[in-house]
Formats: C-alpha cells, sequence, structure tokens
C-alpha cells in the first residue's frame, strides 16, 4: 500500500491506495497548526495500516519552499508565509509517526510529474507546470528528472518588464516590485481590476494585462528549458479564455526564435491546460511515493 499527501495552506489531501488510480481510502484536513495537522494525517495512516496492511512509501506533495537537499534538514518547510509552519520536518515527522520512508517535492513538481506520466504532457522527458492561483509556481522535469537545483525553481518570482499601460500597478509580491507573482496572481487580477478574478469577465482589459505576464514567463520557461509542453493549471485558468490570450502573446512574444511549438504540434499542442486538474498534486503524491525515493539534488 503505497500513502500520499497533498499539504496545502488550506487543507491536507491524505490517500492510500494500490497506485494514483487505486485509491482505497482519503481524507481532507484542514491546515491549522503543524502539530493538529500532522496529528490527523498520521491517525489516518495508522488506521489504514490496520485496516489494509502495510504502507510500502509516502509521497508528499507540499507547499513551499522546502529543503530538499540530502542533508539532515531534508524535508523541512523553509521560512513560509503560513503561519507556525517554518522549519516543520514531515520526512522526520511521518518517519517517525508512520514509521514510513517520505518522498517529497513542491506542489507543482509533483504536478509536472504527474501530468508528464499520466497527464497532459503523458510521455513527456521535459515539461513545465505553471500554477496560477493565489501565488504562481512553476515545476520543471528536465531529461525526465525533476529540476531542483540547492532549492528548487522559484520561476514565478522572475523579473517581467510591465504591460502597456500598467506601469503605475503596484506589485502584491512583498519581495518584489516587478515579479510575475506580484503582478499576474489571482489576487494581483482582483487589486488591478478592483473586482475578484472569479466574477472578472473574459472581455475585460485586465485579461490582456494577465495573458502579457504569463507568455513572459512562458517565453523565458521556453529559451531556459526547451519543453515538449508547458501546462498552465491553478483557480485563475478557470477563465477559459484566458489561455488562447497566451498563446498568443507567447507565440509574438518568442518571435519564431525557437522552433519548439512548431515541434509540438503548434501553439495549442505547445501550452495546455492540465488533464488532471484539481487532482495533479496528489497524483504526482502517488507517484514520488511509487519512485520510493529522496527527491532533491544534491
Ligand atoms: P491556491 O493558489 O490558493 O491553491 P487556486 O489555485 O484555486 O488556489 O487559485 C485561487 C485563485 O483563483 C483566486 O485568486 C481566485 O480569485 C481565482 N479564481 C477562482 N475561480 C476563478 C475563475 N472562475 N476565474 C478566474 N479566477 C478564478
Ligand atoms: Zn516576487
Amino acid at each position: 500500500m503505497l500513502a500520499a499527501i497533498e499539504a496545502g495552506g488550506t487543507k491536507f489531501i491524505c490517500a492510500v491506495g494500490g497506485a494514483h488510480d487505486d485509491i482505497w481510502a482519503q481524507k481532507t484536513i484542514p491546515t491549522s497548526t503543524p502539530d493538529e495537522t500532522l496529528s490527523a494525517c498520521a491517525r489516518f495512516f495508522q488506521d489504514a495500516q490496520v485496516r489494509f496492511g502495510v504502507i510500502t512509501g509516502l509521497g508528499i506533495a507540499s507547499f513551499g519552499p522546502l529543503d530538499l537537499t540530502r542533508s539532515a534538514t531534508y524535508g523541512s518547510l523553509l521560512a513560509t508565509p503560513k503561519s507556525g509552519w517554518a522549519g516543520t520536518n514531515f520526512a522526520h515527522y511521518f518517519g517517525h509517526q508512520v514509521g514510513v520512508r517520505v518522498a517529497l517535492d513542491t506542489d507543482v513538481n509533483a504536478a509536472v510529474l504527474a501530468e508528464a506520466r499520466v497527464g497532459a504532457a503523458r510521455g513527456a522527458r521535459d515539461a513545465v507546470y505553471i500554477t496560477v492561483g493565489t501565488g504562481i509556481g512553476v515545476g520543471v522535469m528536465s531529461g525526465g528528472q525533476l529540476l531542483h537545483g540547492t532549492l528548487h525553481p522559484e520561476l514565478g518570482h522572475m523579473p517581467v518588464p510591465r504591460a502597456h499601460g500598467d506601469e503605475k500597478f503596484e506589485s502584491q509580491c512583498p519581495y518584489h516590485s516587478d515579479c510575475v507573482e506580484g503582478l499576474a496572481s489571482g489576487p494581483a487580477i482582483a487589486m488591478r481590476a478592483s473586482m475578484p478574478a472569479s466574477i472578472l469577465p473574459s472581455d475585460h482589459l485586465a485579461w490582456q494585462a494577465e495573458a502579457y505576464y504569463l507568455a513572459q514567463l512562458c517565453r523565458t520557461i521556453t529559451l531556459a528549458y526547451a519543453p515538449e509542453r508547458i501546462i498552465i493549471g491553478g483557480g485563475v485558468m478557470a477563465q477559459k479564455s484566458l489561455i488562447g490570450k497566451v498563446r498568443r502573446e507567447a507565440e509574438r512574444l518568442i518571435a519564431g526564435y525557437v522552433p519548439v511549438a512548431t515541434r509540438s504540434g503548434g501553439m495549442e499542442r505547445y501550452i495546455v491546460e492540465p488533464a488532471l486538474g484539481k487532482i495533479s498534486g496528489l497524483v504526482g503524491a502517488f507517484l514520488l511515493a511509487q519512485q520510493n525515493k529522496p527527491t532533491g539534488g544534491r
């Protein structure tokens, strides 16, 4: 039996089963304090072991930033803005409480793993997953491996030139005055348009600036990693007209310099929606559990 957790800022989804498509039990636990949330997760897994047998591996797809270095601190949350959670070590905690080996990665790296194995980029060895929600996160698979470096990609914070007419907008990122997350996350859209992104009409001008910023991100991703597919998910992409605008802007910005999109079968097949939707993190966590080895580059 494998175990998986998708750890988010508002809820933890725990599951056990034979594989990502063979789930035997699942439970959603609110994210409160680390003590409360993690002990509820541990109880779920202990009960599952009584009901179904031994867990052979636990995969966790988590919000970050995470320490994934091959060191004593592997598996801990770094300076997360989520109050009280910095320093929480998932690998130690579940190692001791459930007696299981833990493989963890960022929610977006898990999502790109899932999409590349069983989703919208099935079979790809080079793929990138972007989530556009409360923040903007990027997961990268390069040559079949999830990319880490000494941390993990944080490309949501790459700098971007301002969209025409957006020069005076104040970035919503506390660290950067000019990053994609600060200018194009759900909260940034809401601030710019003075209404929540979820009710912003599809013909509102703010979507043009949004498409431009996401296209700049796709351009940099294309130049840096030359992936087979870029998958864009997250709550903001529920605005169905957005992905087409991003494709058109990305095509304009890449300006024919690299033939990646052509090689993938055109812009429609290069920049795509996720196939797994909201479950990509959990599916990725199962796949991490299956690999059953610590992730991370160093
Ligand atoms: P999180 O990033 O917190 O995990 P989501 O990926 O669900 O959460 O993203 C939440 C963001 O998505 C919010 O900023 C919300 O306004 C936005 N959102 C939700 N529904 C829609 C919609 N239909 N159209 C555009 N934006 C939406
Ligand atoms: Zn930033």
